[in-house]
């Protein structure tokens, strides 16, 4: 927790810091995230959101079935270097964004800077449990695979050529195991006179999708405000549209409709002191009337937009908030790719210098425009 002295300095919370410690113990001894979630369920612990809630003594908003561990949250805690001691800060270069020139360092090139605060767990033990994390997760996906998990991309994923769901297969190998690909819908019915086959393998699509997701996660928890700016800057929806724009034609119009009150008053005095007669008089403030009424209308439809575009951009914080969320993710599950993702497109496999490459685009949620991360060129493995 932030220390009470200064928020720059983190201190353990002493009455839950042996939670932390615990993780740490049973994961370097073998379980697994899931089977400790499983401990700490059986043993009632309170999850960090409950605790949170407990200590400013309001009840949590979450339901019952979400104050319960889960195989993330052990793994975001086993995976955050804030525990040995040392703060993490992503780094990227946003060249120009209209243009997509994004630069986006790898994990392993973030800059880390030890001995910030008192440990938890030495960095030894904090490294060893990385490495432990790193073999499981080259055996997760395949189990993922042949658990069926599969339908994660159930009808996201797409033929960039007739625009058809592109269909799981599993092939059995003599050497056991099996090979577990997508193919286009079409040419799988129709035969490649119609559609060529699209074939892409299921490991090669997931690490496609999770890399993107971790990368545009960091982008996110790098520079939130600028991210929803840009996002909301360069979609044609919101162009020109932005909440103060809105909220500079409202003020403006509001303050002409107070002009009028005063224009009419004046009128009105010169009418009664004689200055002008009542034809002229009619006649003007009819046209003030006019403009006047004109300008309440605008300025209700104004409002009405006003609305829609701040609801628009909470819909897009929460959005942002979701992906920044995956900062700490080792795998896909159908929620993420749902909330996150509109469509993922796959090319049909193409050669550059006698190499096999196919195209994966993915489509995130809020964004009309092609970020060059979302066209992901992945080296086909099948
Ligand atoms: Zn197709």
């Amino acid at each position: 927790m932030k220390s009470a002295a200064s928020k720059h300095v983190l201190v353990a919370d002493e009455t839950v810091s042996h939670n932390v410690v615990r993780i740490f113990e049973l994961y370097l001894g073998g379980m697994t995230a899931r089977a400790i979630a499983d401990v700490f369920n059986r043993e009632n612990i309170m999850t960090a959101n409950e605790y949170y809630y407990s200590t400013v003594g309001k009840p949590s908003p979450y339901r019952n079935n979400k104050n319960r561990w889960g195989s993330g949250t052990i793994m975001q805690i086993i995976k955050n270097p804030a525990y040995y001691g040392a703060m993490a800060n992503g780094r990227r270069q946003v060249k120009s964004f209209k243009n997509g020139q994004i630069d986006i360092k790898p994990v392993d090139e973030w800059i880390i800077v030890e001995d910030t605060h008192a440990p938890l767990v030495s960095k030894e033990l904090w490294l060893e449990a990385q490495q432990i994390n790193r073999t499981n997760n080259a055996q997760t996906v395949r189990r993922r695979s042949t658990e069926g998990e599969v339908s994660i991309f159930a009808g996201i994923i797409k033929c960039t050529d007739c625009g058809g769901n592109l269909v799981f297969n599993r092939k059995p190998l003599k050497s056991g195991g099996a090979t577990e690909f997508y193919r286009c819908g079409t040419y799988m019915q129709k035969g490649k006179d119609v559609c060529p086959p699209h074939r892409v393998d299921y490991n090669t699509l997931y690490q496609a999708v999770l890399s993107s997701v971790q990368e545009y996660a960091v982008l996110a928890v790098e520079d939130e405000n600028k991210l929803i700016n840009e996002i909301l800057k360069a979609s044609d929806e919101f162009k020109n549209k932005n909440v103060q724009r809105y909220e500079r034609s409202i003020r403006e119009s509001k303050n002409r409709i107070k002009e009028i009150d005063g224009l009419l008053q004046n009128l009105y005095e010169d009418k009664v002191a004689g200055e002008i007669n009542a034809e002229i008089f009619k006649r003007i403030s009819q046209k003030y009337s006019e403009e006047q009424n004109k300008l309440i209308a605008d300025v209700e439809q104004l409002e009405a937009e006003l609305d829609e575009c701040r609801r628009v951009e909470k819909d897009l914080t929460g959005w942002i908030n979701r992906i920044e969320e995956c900062i700490t993710i080792d795998g896909l599950t159908r929620a993420i790719v749902v909330e996150l993702i509109d469509r993922i497109d796959v090319s049909e496999i193409y050669s550059v210098d006698g190499e096999k490459n196919l195209d994966i685009s993915i489509f995130y949620k809020f964004e009309r425009f092609n970020l060059p991360h979302d066209r992901q060129k992945a080296k086909e493995l099948a």
